[in-house]
Parts: structure tokens; sequence; C-alpha cells
């Protein structure tokens, strides 16, 4: 099992999705987890699209909520949901505007094989600005049916499994009529996910490169 050492100075990690309540539903019991082990943990977040509507409302109370006691500063940009191909190169400079404001030791964002386009297209922008660093490419139950094999597991707690979805119930009152986004999808894709990695729940992620440092000096990648 390996470990995320958090350097002196507390340690940083970034967030990125192309919407609102992206991160929360891919990895809101890993930041739930990581930020409760860890106060003070500096979080960048960069979301794409929802700014100036409700739904950049939700994001900075839900985030706030699944990063407790972290030093959280949240973007929600304006792009136009479904339309990240069209607007390319906004979206490449707000992610190397990320990479200009922080050094995260661990970067969460979507991952290649996601089959919402949006989403595909962060997850390939992702490399070209954070090129030293360790990216866990998180997953979202759609209805697209694109649930492969993630290599990387994050145990949840039951606790923290159940905290998962109830937040995600409480801080995105706009999702709530989508026919998939309930307790039981949340809870059940986390069991599946604990029942492959010998626990009760957990988060899966996408690994695409891993640098290791089996000598214990410097630290390069953050998760060793
Ligand atoms: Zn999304």
């Amino acid at each position: 099992m390996i470990g995320f050492r958090t350097p002196p100075g507390g340690g940083a990690i970034a967030l990125l999705a192309a919407h609102c309540d992206d991160l929360a539903i891919g990895a809101g019991g890993t930041l739930l987890t990581l930020c409760t082990a860890r106060p003070g943990l500096r979080v960048d977040a960069l979301v794409l699209s929802g700014g100036g509507t409700e739904r950049e409302d939700e994001e900075h109370a839900a985030l706030a909520a699944f990063c407790p006691g972290a030093d959280l500063r949240l973007t929600v940009l304006r792009l136009p949901d479904g339309r990240l191909p069209a607007h390319w190169d906004e979206a490449k400079e707000a992610v190397e505007g990320l990479r200009a404001r922080t050094g995260p030791d661990l970067l969460f964002a979507p991952h290649p094989g996601d089959a919402h386009q949006d989403h595909r297209g962060l997850a390939k922008l992702v490399p070209t600005a954070f090129r030293d660093h360790q990216v866990l490419g998180y997953e979202i139950v759609k209805w697209d049916g694109d649930l492969g094999r993630p290599s990387v597991y994050q145990p949840l707690a039951p606790e923290v499994a159940e905290a998962k979805a109830a937040l995600l119930h409480e801080h995105y009152p706009s999702q709530r009529r989508r026919p998939w986004y309930d307790r039981e999808a949340f809870l059940g894709l986390a069991r599946i996910r604990g029942i492959e990695c010998h626990a009760r729940y957990a988060e899966a992620f996408h690994v695409s490169k891993l640098t290791l440092d089996l000598a214990g000096g410097e630290t390069r990648c953050g998760c060793c």
C-alpha cells in the first residue's frame, strides 16, 4: 500500500473538473478522507463550467464540505457545458493558469477513457500542463457505461462512504432530478470498488503514469 506523504508546510493537492459535482462524485470520499487526516492541506480547484449560475454556489458549498479544514481555493469558469472541444484554447489557458499558481503533490482529474467529451478533453489537457505530477483519474458513473478497470484504490470507511452520498444529496439539489443521481448508485459503485481492494467501500482511479521513489529520498511524485 502506497501512502501520501505530506511535505513540511502541509502539502497541496489540485482538483480539476469539467463540471460542478464531477469532483464530489469522482473523489468525494477520498477528499473527505485526505482533508480530515491533514488539516490545513492546500486545495486548488478548477471547474471549467457553471460559473455565474446556481451550480457555482452549489460547488463552493459542496467542496467546502468535502474538504473540511482545508485551505480551499476554488475557481469556477463559464465555459458552456458540453462544448469543451469548441473552447479548447480557453480550457488550456485555464489549466495552465492553475499550474502557474500551484505545485500540487497530487492531482485529481478526469481520465482519458471517460466517454463524456468534456471529461475526456480535460483529461487530455492535464499532462500538457502538469508534466511532473502524479495524476489520479477519477471515474463518474453515467448513461454511456464507460466504467473500466481502474488500478488505484482509496478504501473508504463506511461512515465516509455514507457521508459522501449524503453530502452529494444535500449540496447539489439541481442534480436530484437525474435518474441515476442517488445514494444507491454512489454506494453501489463504492461497494464494488471496495470488493476489488478488499475493503467495504472504496473509490478507484485510473493512472497512466507512476513514478516511484523507493529509496525514500526527495519526493518527486508525491505518492510514495
Ligand atoms: Zn461532468
